[in-house]
């Protein structure tokens, strides 16, 4: 198939995963170096793309930290103004994290877009070539501009924000639940059929690392919250069930977490929808509101800690950040 995209510049940021991994007797599936190599020897990269690589790791994607990730997005912010666009190739397990993050703080226009693989270099029907391939074809596309930071997997384009590894081994596990993909890598053009209308941006070189996620279950009661009260963290987001209710017993600890300064945000545990202040009963969404917590809109816990941190790292103040946060919740 001839792709119909004029070739553009475009720079593969290597990050580790699957995607630069071999099966190996003794060890199981670890990181290689032969995935540069791999890469130069792939005659249909250069047919798309005029492609460079640079590497800015070669981890397993849990070892990613927040820290890390701001590391990564400055330097694609860096290096980009040499390029028409860049593809980021990172482990699936934390790649909406990465992703997402960059799609905060990154200041360029350009395209910028996540791959993965599901199955290591070893693997029968490997994928992470055909990622690679959609991936800097995408980044190619006039259509990817200002749409912010996409991941594509299993010919799928994904908005940063709304993706997420659905699947711990399919090679269709990333998914925008409720919304779909924006569009699909097709073998003759790239297609987009929506558009992006949620988009923010948080211009920060510096992000606070000290805020806690915690998920709720039947029960739970406010043992983590008074850990992380005593670790000094700024926030603490909740996963709360359904459209962002709690246990009674847990709201002392909230009040105090509260009245020490401490951000409490709402999300939910459910895979969709907002959290709004609907119930009234004691740990309910409109009686967390009522004690001062913050409800999060749709946006999942991973995601809304990032931002937290991308918030705080800006505006240092609780203050300031809760002001920037509501006007951003829809
Ligand atoms: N554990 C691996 C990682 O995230 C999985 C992957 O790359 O897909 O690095």
């Amino acid at each position: 198939m001839q792709y119909n995209n004029e070739k553009k510049k475009i720079l593969i940021v290597m990050t580790g995963g699957t995607i630069a991994m071999k099966d190996t007797p003794n060890s199981g599936i670890v990181p290689t170096t032969d995935f540069v190599d791999f890469l130069h020897s792939f005659p249909q990269l250069n047919s798309v793309a005029n492609v460079e690589m640079i590497e800015f790791s070669n981890v397993p994607s849990p070892y990613m930290t927040p820290q890390k990730m701001l590391e990564l997005a400055q330097m694609i912010d860096l290096k980009i103004v040499d390029y028409d666009g860049a593809v980021v190739t990172h482990g699936t397990d934390t790649l909406e994290e990465s992703a997402y993050l960059c799609d905060l703080v990154l200041t360029t226009r350009k395209p910028v877009i996540f791959t993965a693989a599901m199955r290591s270099g070893s693997d029968l029907g490997l994928d992470g070539p055909r990622n690679i391939i959609g991936a800097v074809r995408v980044a190619s596309s006039h259509e990817s501009m200002d749409k912010g930071v996409m991941v594509v997997m299993n010919d799928e384009i994904h908005t940063a924000r709304d993706v997420s590894k659905a699947d711990t081994g399919k090679v269709d596990a990333f998914v925008s639940r409720g919304y779909g993909p924006l569009g699909y890598v097709d073998p003759d053009r790239i297609v987009y059929h929506r558009q992006t209308l949620y988009r923010e941006s948080v211009w920060t070189d510096k992000i606070e690392q000290n805020i806690d996620l915690i998920k709720a279950s039947a029960g739970i009661d406010g043992r983590y919250i008074r850990c992380s009260m005593q670790h000094g963290v700024k926030a603490i987001v909740i996963e709360a069930f359904g459209r962002g209710n709690l246990p009674r017993d847990i709201i002392p600890d909230i009040k105090a977490a509260i009245e020490q300064g401490i951000l409490v945000v709402i999300t939910s545990r459910t895979q969709t929808g907002r959290v709004l202040p609907e119930y009234g009963y004691d740990g309910g969404g409109k009686n967390l509101q009522d004690c001062g917590a913050l409800l999060a809109g749709d946006m999942k816990g991973i995601k809304i800690r990032l931002k937290l941190m991308a918030l705080f790292g800006k505006y240092q103040n609780a203050d300031t950040v809760r002001r920037f946060f509501l006007q951003s919740i829809e």
